[in-house]
């Protein structure tokens, strides 16, 4: 189980608090052998702070931030937070009809951290991540932005079966098609490509 994974938007019943919450919000918790619970991150999380000794953990309720992008085009900002015995990871993402796209974000921290502080150091990510477009809209459709560094993040397309990705660029969703067709205009170019975590600064 990756316990960062952001999932669906269908509502599900938390097993300890039973409070309805969206499928993002939930984990599944437990082994193969005693059984699984699902758990919001709230109870997920006093779970893993009991289990790890962290009884000064607190969860804060964060709520949505609003933040422009390079274009003056604003993108409001949902929170999870989600503790694990080494760390705690911080996410922040756009909702669409109730689920998880567009951009996403993540900061990851010690499990001592304050919150607050690891809220403040996401969206400066965030804000730096907004002020360029990796992506502009050219004469013939979308095309790779002159500095022709392009950054985001590798989803499941569902029309693909995953066996190609779906790109997120720019917080839209591009098809591998697409993408590859971008790439063309550059042919006979080299080309990097580095990967990285989603809480890691490429
Ligand atoms: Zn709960």
């Amino acid at each position: 189980m990756d316990p960062t994974e952001l999932t669906r938007s269908e509502q599900v019943r938390c097993d300890s608090c039973c409070r309805n919450t969206p499928g993002y919000d939930i984990v599944n918790y437990g082994s193969i052998e005693r059984g699984y619970r699902q758990l919001c991150s709230r109870c997920f999380n006093a779970e893993v702070a009991k289990l790890a000794g962290l009884e000064q953990f607190e969860n804060v309720n964060l709520d949505p931030v609003i933040v422009a992008d390079c274009a003056g085009e604003p993108h409001e900002f949902h929170f999870r937070t989600r503790l694990f015995g080494t760390g705690v990871a911080l996410d922040a993402f756009e909702l669409r009809g109730g689920s998880p796209a567009g951009y996403q974000f993540q900061i990851a921290g010690a499990p001592g951290e304050d919150l607050l502080q690891l809220l403040g150091q996401l969206i400066k990510k965030i804000r730096r991540a907004l002020s360029v477009k990796n992506l502009i809209d050219g004469e013939h459709g979308l095309r790779i932005a002159d500095r022709q560094i392009v950054q985001g993040r590798i989803a499941w397309d569902d029309d693909q079966d995953g066996r190609l990705p779906l790109f997120i660029i720019d917080g839209r969703e591009i098809s591998w098609d697409e993408f590859g067709r971008m790439l063309m205009s550059f042919e006979g170019s080299q080309f990097r490509l580095t990967l990285g975590d989603r809480s890691e600064e490429l």
